[in-house]
């Protein structure tokens, strides 16, 4: 169902864009994709553009999540890309995801990343590691924007340091009993389900870490409060806390002290889609800046005919085309079964580190109007910030790419 309107989507064809230099960047970008995505992006920038750019601002003011936006998302095959259509899923690749990430990230930042948390943390391990029964209970419902997931790897103690996780599993009779806590959960308030990662031997460290599969509400279980952000303020982000948290005793997501393996794959695949999100808040800068650039007047003509205007554009556009072949390389590496968890690494951090770049840039090139909330671009500065700490902050993404080169080096 989902899968199909998303191709209905796709078969309209390119829709005409509003002003002559988004057509010429709408041309030049879709140029080196095959057809099909090429369609995908227009479906997805049509829409945002109409749904979700018009609101983004208010959202953010008001902390509100887009509800119905979601729902419309999930209705287009947005929730759920890569999964199977027996799954209810849109049955596309991972070029696809990122290409779709990054236009609704384009159009709001926190719808992005409420997309990226349900299709690569919450769907993505299930997918890959959950039996078939595990696929029907806990993937179809969440395809179609009525329920989303979360992924609870993170804890008040330890976020890069993962592997120390407290929050305990133990087994009674036919249950399984969660005590702890896990922190800055994003959709945390809305989901109806998430993947929790929880120790049930201290004494193994990082391999007695097991993932469970745990229906939201459910008794034991309790929301903290919605953290006051600085950006992406119209998704949730809140602690999930255990206390005797009782879950069937069939709810392990593969095996039993699989759980930290599950996390560092999960995350692989969340990169692209973090990377992604940053090209989407980095464009959206960038477009906000030309358009800015070329009506706005000083010392008698526009500010684009200004040499170091251009070459803050040319240095911005630069860094944007980079990062976003490097997503793309990351993304197709992982559609071809190629290993790319090191390509992942580099495309979040260059993605991350760029959309931050660009949009303290797009703030200067703007003046006094890049500062008030009148203008996008105070959004688009605090929306980019985050994508350079979660899902591995800048400096973790850093040891891994060291890690693979130096292996590299030394077989
Ligand atoms: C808005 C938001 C949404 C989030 N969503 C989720 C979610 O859905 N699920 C989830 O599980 N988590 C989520 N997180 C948590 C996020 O992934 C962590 O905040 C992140 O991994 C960093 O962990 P930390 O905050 O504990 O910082 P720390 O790990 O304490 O790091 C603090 C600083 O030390 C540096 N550092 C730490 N270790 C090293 C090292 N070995 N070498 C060099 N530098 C190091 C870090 O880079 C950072 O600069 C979210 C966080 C936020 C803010």
């Amino acid at each position: 169902m989902a899968a199909s309107l998303l191709v209905r989507g796709c078969r309209r064809g390119p829709a005409i864009c509003s002003g002559s230099w988004r057509q010429l960047h709408t041309i030049y970008q879709s140029a080196e994709l095959p057809e099909t995505h090429q369609m995908l992006r227009q479906t997805c920038q049509d829409f945002a553009e109409k749904e979700l750019t018009p609101i983004a601002g208010q959202l953010d003011k008001e902390h509100r999540f887009p509800g119905t936006q979601i729902k419309k998302m999930g209705e287009l095959g947005l929730l759920a890309m890569d999964v199977p259509e027996e799954f209810g899923g849109a049955s596309l690749d991972y070029l696809a995801y990122a290409i779709a990430l990054e236009e609704i990230s384009r159009g709001c930042a926190s719808s992005g990343v409420i997309m990226s948390v349900n299709n690569s943390l919450y769907l993505g391990p299930i997918l890959k590691f959950g039996s078939k029964q595990q696929k029907q209970q806990w993937i179809s419902p969440f395809t179609s924007g009525d329920q989303i997931g979360c992924f609870a790897l993170s804890e008040p103690g330890n976020g890069s340091d993962a592997g120390a996780a407290s929050t305990t599993a133990r087994l009674d009779g036919d249950s399984w009993v969660l005590n702890g806590t896990k922190a800055w959960i994003t959709n945390a308030w809305e989901a109806s389900a998430a993947v929790v990662f929880a120790n049930h031997d201290k004494s193994l460290k990082h391999k007695g870490i097991t993932a469970f599969l745990v229906p939201m509400p459910t008794p034991g279980l309790s929301l903290g409060k919605k953290e006051d952000k600085m950006g992406i303020r119209a998704s949730s982000t809140a602690s999930l806390i255990f206390e005797d948290c009782r879950i069937p005793k069939d709810s392990v997501l593969g095996e039993m002290g699989m759980g930290f393996k599950i996390a560092m794959q999960t995350l692989d695949m969340g990169r692209i889609g973090i990377a992604a999100q940053a090209l989407g808040i980095a464009q959206a800068s960038l477009d906000c800046a030309v358009h800015y650039a070329e009506n706005r007047m000083a010392f008698g003509s526009p500010l684009t005919k200004l040499q170091n205007i251009q070459f803050k554009l040319a240095d911005m556009a630069l860094a944007l085309e980079s990062a976003r072949l490097l997503t793309w390389r990351a993304a197709m590496l992982k559609d071809n079964r190629k290993p790319f968890s090191k390509e992942a690494a580099m495309a979040k951090l260059a993605a991350s580190e760029a959309a931050t770049r660009i949009a303290h840039q797009a703030i200067q090139i703007l003046g006094g109007m890049g500062y008030v909330t009148e203008m996008p671009a105070e959004r688009h500065y605090r929306d980019a910030r985050i994508t350079e700490i979660y899902e591995g902050t800048s400096e973790i993404q850093r040891l891994v790419i060291a890690g693979h080169l130096l292996k590299s080096y030394r077989s």
